[in-house]
């Protein structure tokens, strides 16, 4: 297939570029404005097989019309997005512009030029405060902050989409908590003002922060700090594969993608203090935006499309991010 992949210089939008190169199956379109995303992704990519880039943001609607006219996709990957939940809460119109005018803007194009398949980026924040333990597709989703509800929207514009043109077909993936790097050393989070915990953790480590913060330690938890289902970035990237593949030969469908699994905040800093050493830790207030808990129930993706984890472990999660963050060079 012809894959156009938004966003392909990122963190998650690399690896996935990564595993369909290895994959040698596919010819590959990435764009990225770079923003976000880094040059140096790319040329670590560029290592592993060959792919067009272009330097490209989706509001340069002309030019991605252009692209469009000189490329029969046949399916889209779109990870192009901005993913903090706290900046959303501050910067509400950056994130709808972002996650929610320009996804409109690439599905639009995607429909005008008869593209059949269509990867979604969605997340785990679409669901809010769930009343379950874990989540699953069909759960409530209630977004407690303007990154959720950027998100969950576009969700909504691809289902009505798919409703009214028979021959477009979406994958959404809600992901959970994605952290690590790539097995090889090659790819892993550039990301300059990195705001995850697991990156955070790896930063106070390896020496680049003197400190870190726990934002809160009074939630309804069994140790009062937040709970959330990390992810490998390598078995997050997989599912992408899975799901497309999946949605080629069936309908249009959500997967959660998580491992079922939940640590808490504390419990990834003792997992991180294992792998790393000890690291000075402060509690702090709680973070705005920040719901209790978030565990996948990530069945559907199991079944359906038999997708399997295979890096289910928070140390080796934590020790990859470890690995990438010594091995960066400023
Ligand atoms: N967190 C924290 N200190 C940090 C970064 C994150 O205590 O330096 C907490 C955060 O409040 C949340 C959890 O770790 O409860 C996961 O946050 P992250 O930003 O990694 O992902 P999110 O769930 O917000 O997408």
């Amino acid at each position: 297939m012809k894959i156009l992949v938004t966003g392909g210089a990122g963190y998650i939008g690399s690896h996935v570029v990564k595993a369909l190169l290895e994959s040698k199956k596919h010819e590959i379109v990435v764009i990225d404005n770079l923003c976000k995303g880094s040059k140096k992704a790319i040329d670590a990519l560029k290592t592993v097989g060959e792919f067009e880039f272009i330097d490209m943001s989706l509001e340069d609607v002309l030019r991605l019309e252009e692209l469009f006219k000189t490329h029969k996709f046949e399916a889209i990957i779109h990870f192009a997005a901005f993913i903090e939940v706290f900046e959303s809460t501050v910067k509400p119109l950056k994130y709808y512009l972002n996650n929610t005018s320009n996804a409109i803007n690439l599905i639009t194009l995607a429909n005008k030029y008869g593209v059949k398949n269509f990867v979604f980026s969605s997340t785990a924040a679409t669901y809010g405060e769930p009343d379950t333990a874990q989540v699953s597709e069909t759960s409530p989703q209630n977004p407690i902050n303007a990154y959720g509800r950027s998100k969950l929207m576009t969700e909504w514009v691809l289902k009505d989409v798919a409703l009214a043109n028979k021959n477009f077909r979406y994958a959404i993936l809600r992901y959970f908590n994605v952290a690590g790097a790539s097995s090889d050393g090659l790819l892993g989070q550039n990301y300059p003002n990195a705001t995850h915990l697991i990156k955070v953790a790896t930063q106070t480590i390896s020496g680049r922060r003197d400190k870190m913060s726990i934002f809160g330690d009074d939630y309804d938890t069994k140790d009062g700090t937040c709970i959330r289902d990390y992810i490998h970035i390598e078995d997050l990237a997989d599912a992408h594969i899975y799901a497309l593949d999946y949605i080629k030969e069936n309908d249009s469908e959500i997967f959660n993608v998580g491992y079922g699994k939940g640590y808490s905040v504390k419990e990834v800093i003792d997992a991180a203090k294992e792998v790393g050493g000890d690291f000075r830790v402060e509690i702090s207030d709680r973070r705005d935006g920040d719901p209790a808990c978030l565990i996948a129930n990530s069945d559907k993706l199991r079944k359906l499309t038999g997708w399997s984890p295979k890096r289910d472990d928070i140390k080796l999660i934590i020790s990859s991010a470890l690995k990438w963050e010594e091995n960066i060079k400023e």
